[in-house]
């Protein structure tokens, strides 16, 4: 059901607004965004949408087409981080709202009916789309002009301190700031976005993403101890971020460092910041073909360097490279999630079977393909 018609379902009245926010999807830029470094997301084609009203009693309502059940009432007073509802789905929106009030926005009573086509747990960040898309409606319908660098931020907060994921900010910001038909290029340490057009489209090329559908367990505990890694060797090394380290300076930062795991975490942060420059540089110049040979380095990076690839997600990328692809790469976290595909059209069927048939052979649970397309960031519903 659309998130106009739960709304008028829900609450017998009408909607004074509906607002949409995007899913993401990392191009290249992986395990960079909190050592201050460089990434390249684009929003996609799957949205989040959120019907909103404000109401007279001080307090926020939500529904989700996505979760069945009664509305759930929380006072704007008690919505605070430890709260029971901020470990549940409800915490991405009551969130948003928090981070607003602690602020200083004045936020009042809302009513809100999410819709989200954004798959949940698939490596397209659900999670930044329905609290991107919050953040904008409550700060719109009070009237509250928030920039899409300010609605990233609070919808940061909403992740990072009410429901408590320790993420960086890649995917708020995608999902509030990308424009369609390009990457947004986001300088994590000058806190700064540019969005760099990007067509495959024109050059005859599709995105194929596609989701493992496995969540290895470890994946927690392991990003915990990649941060941590990068704190040390930032110690060690006596810079500030590991993003002052380039591929120049390298050699001699990595001599410092003396530690063979340290070495190649380091190796992974300065070699994925220059591709993701060069990837940059070959999209101004107008070529997008060269740059699947930077996605499938990224990917060895992670594999070897980085250590946070996993089995399927090697499979899916050697699997994608044979079968006709000019680049492939694990996005996002790790351990599972998803692989995107830079893939000549023509051969989007022929690549997408191929995956299906591997993990079919090695026993693994089947994958799913889907096609994304560089869409916008996040905005207001205009109906007819
Ligand atoms: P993802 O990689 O998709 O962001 P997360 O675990 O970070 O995965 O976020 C998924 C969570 O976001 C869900 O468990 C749920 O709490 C919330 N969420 C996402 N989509 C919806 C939806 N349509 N309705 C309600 N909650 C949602
Ligand atoms: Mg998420």
């Amino acid at each position: 059901m659309s998130a106009v018609d739960l709304f008028t379902t829900t609450y017998s009245r009408s909607p004074e607004g509906s607002y949409s926010a995007p899913g993401r999807v990392n191009l290249i830029g992986e395990h960079t965004d909190y050592s201050g470094g460089l990434v390249l997301p684009f929003a996609i084609d799957a949205r989040a949408t959120l019907a909103v009203a404000r109401n007279d009693d001080n307090v926020i309502r939500v529904v989700s087409a996505q979760r069945p059940g009664p509305v759930q009432t929380f006072s704007t007073q008690e919505i605070h981080p430890g709260s029971a509802a901020a470990q549940t789905w409800a915490g991405y929106l009551l969130g948003s709202v928090w981070a607003l009030r602690r602020a200083g926005h004045a936020i009042g009573g809302l009513d809100l009916a999410l819709d989200s086509q954004v798959p949940s747990g698939a490596g397209l960040s659900s999670s930044a789309a329905v609290e991107s898309v919050t953040t904008l409606a409550a700060g719109a319908v009070h009237g509250i002009h928030l920039t899409p660098m300010e609605v990233a931020r609070f919808s940061l907060q909403a992740e990072n301190e009410f429901v408590g994921v320790p993420c960086g900010p890649m995917d708020q910001t995608a999902s509030a700031a990308a424009t369609a038909g390009a990457v947004l290029l986001f300088d994590t340490r000058a806190g700064t976005v540019e969005n760099i057009p990007f067509d495959p489209a024109a050059h005859g090329l599709s995105l194929l993403v596609i989701d493992t559908r496995v969540a290895h367990s470890l994946a927690d505990g392991e990003y915990a101890r990649r941060r941590a890694s990068c704190e040390k060797a930032v110690d060690i090394i006596g810079v500030t971020s590991l993003r002052e380290i380039t591929v120049e300076e390298l050699p001699v930062a990595l001599d410092r460092l003396g530690d063979e795991i340290l070495t190649r975490r380091v190796r992974h942060v300065a070699t994925e910041n220059q591709r993701v420059t060069d990837t940059v540089d070959l999209l101004r110049s107008g070529t997008i073909g060269p740059i699947g040979e930077l996605l499938t380095e990224s990917h060895r990076s992670l594999q070897y360097d980085y250590e946070v690839s996993c089995p399927e997600l090697d499979l899916a990328v050697d699997t994608c490279l044979a079968a006709g692809a000019i680049g492939a790469r694990m996005t996002g976290g790790g351990f599972g999630g998803s692989v995107i595909a830079l893939i000549p059209s023509p051969l989007v069927g022929q690549v997408a079977r191929s995956v299906m048939a591997a993990f079919e052979t090695h026993g693994f649970a089947e994958p799913v393909p889907r096609l994304v397309n560089p869409s916008d960031g996040a905005h207001k519903v205009n109906h007819e």
